[in-house]
């Protein structure tokens, strides 16, 4: 029992007036109530300026002028941090980029991928990426799930190991696309007729005899819609960087059917593979951070089947744009470019709610309808 942090968690460092996406603009920060209270109780100028920076309705969030906050200062830094009132940050914006969990006496401590310090980490750690223990001051638990149960506690973090074991075999991404999708779906069902101890579950290939494992986990009559619909979520804006990803992603798939954009991915997933293995063991390496995050964080709600198919959305979507870019003859082991595609998908995908929800909404109807006749 403690503090587990992903491995290359003591080099994070901010970046602060060099960030060049600071996590101060271009999202939804929700006041926490512990912090809105402390709003209306400070008083003076600084109490009437706090109290002018919340939203209206129940929902408190922090207002936004042209997608800065209404706390960013034009030196791109946070001055509630520079005046040394971080107890007036929302909660969320003290501990960003971390994403701390705490279940039971455990806690476990990772980073979002969305601020470009920890993507950078990421990939220059992906040889390397596990939990280790963690003896440092106290980090503040974003999340705390108070029911324990610690049976299904343990039986979460076996099924983690066996996962991560198979990531971490010599299997192919595709492969564990999906094995995986086989395996967390069997794993669903189990839990939801609560018949075996989900842990014995065994991970097995469920590839008919003549269909080889594919790159096209899901086909682009999905992927395509995500990218031209879901993705702009109407804030589509000219600085945004997948806006020059989806106009590349058009002109490269936008003439195609859906069976020759699955063809033309299939074959330039193996060309730029084979030419660059370390984009191979980007896929793997973010399936096991993925795996690692959402295993943890699904302990209370036991969602880790639709958890996992939207992993496999942020991974088709992260392997798109290597394909695109290596269409376009941009140098691959461009380390720069490589942490600003990870990062900008991360932000705009995983951490922003709206966009989810429509992906999620998608993969009901497009997927999980379709392929187990039923809505989750
Ligand atoms: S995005 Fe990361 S590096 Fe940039 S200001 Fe925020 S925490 Fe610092």
């Amino acid at each position: 029992m403690g503090t587990r942090v992903i491995s290359f968690y003591e080099q994070f460092e901010c970046l602060a007036t060099k960030c060049p996406n600071t996590c101060c603009r271009g999202w939804r920060i929700s006041i926490d109530n512990e912090t809105r209270e402390r709003y209306e109780k400070e008083e003076g100028a600084e109490g009437f300026r706090l109290k002018a920076t919340m939203t209206f309705g129940e929902d408190k969030e922090v207002r936004r002028f042209f997608g800065r906050c209404a706390n960013e200062t034009k030196e791109g830094l946070c001055r509630l941090q520079l005046k040394g009132r971080e107890e007036l940050m929302p909660e969320i914006c003290r501990i960003y980029p971390r994403r701390s969990i705490r279940i039971g006496d455990d806690e476990e401590v990772t980073f979002e991928l969305s601020c470009p310090m920890t993507a950078r980490l990421f990939l220059e750690n992906m040889s390397d990426i596990r939990m280790v223990d963690y003896e440092g001051d106290e980090i503040v638990p974003l999340w705390i799930q108070h029911k324990f149960n610690e049976k299904h506690y343990d039986d979460i973090l076996a099924i983690r190991d066996k996962v991560i074991d198979y990531i971490n075999s010599d299997a192919g991404i595709s492969e564990l696309m999906s094995n995986l999708y086989y395996y967390y779906r069997k794993l669903h069902s189990h839990v939801m007729a609560q018949d075996i101890d989900i842990k014995t579950v065994p991970i097995m290939g469920h590839v008919p005899d003549k269909e080889e494992y594919k790159y096209t986990f899901y086909s682009f009559a999905i992927i395509d819609r995500i990218i031209m619909n879901d993705l702009k979520d109407g804030r589509f804006s000219f600085q945004d960087a997948l806006y020059d990803f989806s106009k590349s992603y058009n002109k490269i798939f936008g003439k195609m059917t859906a069976a020759q954009a699955d063809d033309f991915f299939n074959d330039k997933c193996e060309e730029i593979i084979n030419k660059y293995p370390k984009l191979h063991d980007k896929y793997k390496a973010y399936l096991a951070y993925y795996t690692y995050q959402m295993l943890y964080s699904s302990y209370e709600y036991v969602t880790f089947y639709k958890e996992y198919l939207l992993g496999n959305v942020y991974l088709m979507l992260i392997m798109t744009s290597d394909v695109v870019d290596f269409v376009n003859g941009k140098d691959m082991d461009d380390m720069e470019r490589q942490i600003k595609n990870l990062n900008n998908i991360e932000k705009r995908l995983r951490h922003n709610l709206s966009i989810k929800k429509n992906i999620s909404h998608r993969l009901e109807e497009e997927f999980i309808k379709i392929k187990e006749g039923y809505k989750f």
